[in-house]
C-alpha cells in the first residue's frame, strides 16, 4: 500500500471516549486508510509524531463565521485551535437565505458581518463556498431571525399566517438544499416578539427534514428556568430535537443555578433528544446594546462602527471619559459589540462537566479586539479544565469536541479516527496546549498545536496557516444524516 502521508509514533485518542493507544496512521488523499504499525509501509511523508496526541480533529457547533469563511477562507483563528468543522448560522442569524430587500436588522450586521453578501437561496450560498471552499468544512443552520426579516412587515409582532408560512416554505426549501437545521435567537430584538407558536410551527418543519431546534433561549438569567421550559415545550410539541446554546447563568443572581438547569435538562433527556454546547469563559459577547452591560461585573467594548479606537477599553471608562452614563455611552458606541463578565466559575465548570456538554467557541470574528474565545477555546479546556483542573479524562474532553458533535447534528464520517473516515486530524502536546488569546491579547494563536488536517491536507503547521482550503461544504441528504458533496456524488 502507498500512503501520501504517515503519522508516526503519536497516541491515537479515536473520539468515541475509548483509551489512547499507541500506533502510526496512513492518509490517502482525504481519508484515514490506515492504522497500526505502519514502519514498513512507502510514504509520500512523514512525520514523527513521538510523544504527541493524534486526535479528530475538533468541530466547533456553534460559531458565527457564515461570512468570515468568505472573506477569511484561511480561518486562522479555528484552525490553529485544531477546529476542522464549524457550524454556522446560529443564534438566529444566517447569512443565507436573504431575500430581504430593506436594511437588515443592526444585530444580523453585527454577528455576522456587515456589507453581507446577500445570497437569496442557501444553496446559492453553499455554491460559493463548494467554488470558493476555505481551510475548514461548514455546515450552516437556518436563522429564525433572518427568516423574518425576509418575511415581516414587523419585526415587533408575533408572525402573521401569511408570514408564517412564507418563513415555513423558505426554512423547508433552504433544509431541502442542505442546511442542517434551524436556529432561534428570541433573546435578541428580531425575534423577541415570536411566541410559542411561532416557535413551534417552524421547529416541525425541521422536525419533518429530519434537523434539530437549536436555540439560543429567550433568557440565559434572571428567567433561564422558564426559557428552558419554552424550549422543551417546543421539543415537545413539535416532536423535535432540541439543542440549548452556549448554555450559561448570566448575571450575578443566577450564580449557582445551573444546579438546577443541568437537573431539568437531565429530566428532560429520559424520553426527549435534547443536548448542549457551552464555552469556557466567564465572560460572553454578543452586541453591546443587549441590556446586558446591567448584569455585568465589567464590559468590554470589542468593535464600535462609529468609535473603532475604543476597541478593547472598558465601557465604564468610557462613560467616565464622556461624563456620561452607562446607557448613554452604549447608545453612542453602538453599532458596537462587547464582551460582558457575567458568569460563576463555578457554573461554568459544572455546565462544562455535564455529560452531554460539547465545547463550542460561539466566535464572532472580525474587529481589534474579539473575546480571546475565537482563538481560544478547545486548548483552553484541553489545558486549563482537562489537564490542569482535571475535570475530565483528556479521552472525554476530545469526545466532547468530535463524534458528541459529530453525531448529534449528523456531521456522517467526522469526528472519529477510523480506517475509511475523513483524514480530519489535530496532532497536539497535550503537556503544553494553553491558549494564547487573553482579555487583553486576544488575537493569539494557541501553543502546543503542532499539525491540523482537513480532509487529509495540511492547514496548520507549527504555528503558521499553510493556505491550504480543503473544507468541505457539508450537505444534509437524508434525514438526519449529512454526508459531503463527494460522498453524495458517489451515492448517486
Ligand atoms: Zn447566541
Amino acid at each position: 500500500m502507498q500512503a501520501d502521508l504517515i503519522i508516526h509514533g503519536a497516541d491515537i485518542i479515536d473520539g468515541t471516549g475509548e483509551p489512547r493507544f499507541a500506533a502510526d496512521l496512513a492518509i490517502c488523499d482525504d481519508r484515514i486508510i490506515a492504522i497500526g504499525d505502519l514502519s514498513r509501509w512507502p510514504a509520500g511523508r512523514r512525520i514523527d509524531a513521538t510523544g504527541l496526541i493524534l486526535a479528530p480533529g475538533f468541530i466547533d457547533p456553534h460559531v458565527h463565521h457564515d461570512a468570515a469563511v468568505l472573506t477569511d477562507p484561511d480561518m486562522p483563528f479555528m484552525v490553529s485551535q485544531g477546529v476542522t468543522t464549524i457550524i454556522n448560522g446560529n443564534c438566529g442569524f444566517s447569512i443565507a437565505p436573504i431575500t430581504a430587500d430593506n436594511p437588515l436588522p443592526v444585530q444580523l450586521r453585527m454577528i455576522i458581518g456587515d456589507d453581507l453578501p446577500r445570497f437569496a437561496r442557501y444553496r446559492d450560498y453553499h455554491d460559493r463556498l463548494v467554488q470558493n471552499p476555505p481551510a475548514v468544512n461548514t455546515a450552516c443552520l437556518i436563522g429564525h431571525s433572518t427568516l423574518r426579516a425576509n418575511a415581516m412587515a414587523d419585526l415587533d409582532q408575533p408572525a402573521s399566517p401569511v408570514e408564517l408560512a412564507a418563513m415555513s416554505q423558505q426554512l423547508e426549501d433552504a433544509l431541502a438544499e442542505g442546511a442542517i437545521g434551524l436556529s432561534t435567537g428570541t433573546f435578541y430584538a428580531p425575534s423577541r416578539a415570536a411566541p410559542l407558536t411561532e416557535l413551534t410551527a417552524l421547529a416541525r418543519v425541521a422536525a419533518a427534514e429530519g434537523t434539530l431546534y437549536v436555540t439560543h433561549m429567550r433568557d440565559e438569567g434572571d428567567r433561564v428556568v422558564e426559557a428552558l421550559e419554552e424550549t422543551f415545550a417546543v421539543g415537545r410539541d413539535a416532536c423535535c430535537d432540541v439543542h440549548v446554546s452556549h448554555h450559561k447563568c448570566a448575571g450575578l443572581a443566577n450564580h449557582g443555578l445551573s444546579q438546577q438547569t443541568l437537573q431539568m435538562i437531565e429530566d428532560f433527556a429520559a424520553d426527549h433528544r435534547v443536548g448542549l454546547d457551552t464555552t469556557p469563559w466567564i465572560a460572553s459577547s454578543t452586541v453591546l446594546n443587549s441590556g446586558r452591560h446591567r448584569q455585568a461585573t465589567r464590559v468590554i467594548v470589542a468593535e464600535s462602527e462609529p468609535y473603532p479606537d475604543l476597541a478593547g477599553r472598558d465601557l465604564s471608562d468610557i462613560a467616565e471619559t464622556w461624563n456620561c452614563d452607562l446607557d448613554t455611552a452604549v447608545d453612542r458606541l453602538m453599532p458596537a459589540t462587547a464582551i460582558f463578565f457575567l458568569m460563576d466559575e463555578a457554573d461554568v465548570q459544572r455546565i462544562l462537566s455535564y455529560r452531554q456538554t460539547m465545547i463550542c467557541s460561539d466566535g464572532i470574528s472580525g474587529g481589534s479586539h474579539p473575546h480571546p474565545r475565537v482563538w481560544g477555546t478547545f486548548p483552553r479546556v484541553l489545558g486549563r479544565y482537562a489537564r490542569d483542573l482535571n475535570l475530565f479524562t483528556l479521552e472525554n474532553t476530545i469526545q466532547r469536541m468530535t463524534s458528541m458533535p459529530a453525531d448529534r447534528f449528523g456531521l456522517g464520517a467526522r469526528g472519529r479516527i477510523t480506517v475509511g473516515a475523513f483524514a480530519d486530524l489535530v496532532l497536539f502536546d497535550a503537556d503544553t496546549i494553553r491558549e494564547g488569546a487573553t482579555f487583553e491579547t486576544p488575537i493569539r494563536p494557541a501553543e502546543g498545536i503542532a499539525h491540523v488536517f482537513v480532509n487529509g491536507r495540511e492547514v496548520w503547521a507549527n504555528g503558521h496557516a499553510t493556505g491550504q482550503r480543503p473544507g468541505t461544504a457539508l450537505v444534509k441528504t437524508t434525514p438526519g444524516k449529512v454526508v459531503s458533496v463527494s460522498d453524495k456524488r458517489k451515492t448517486l
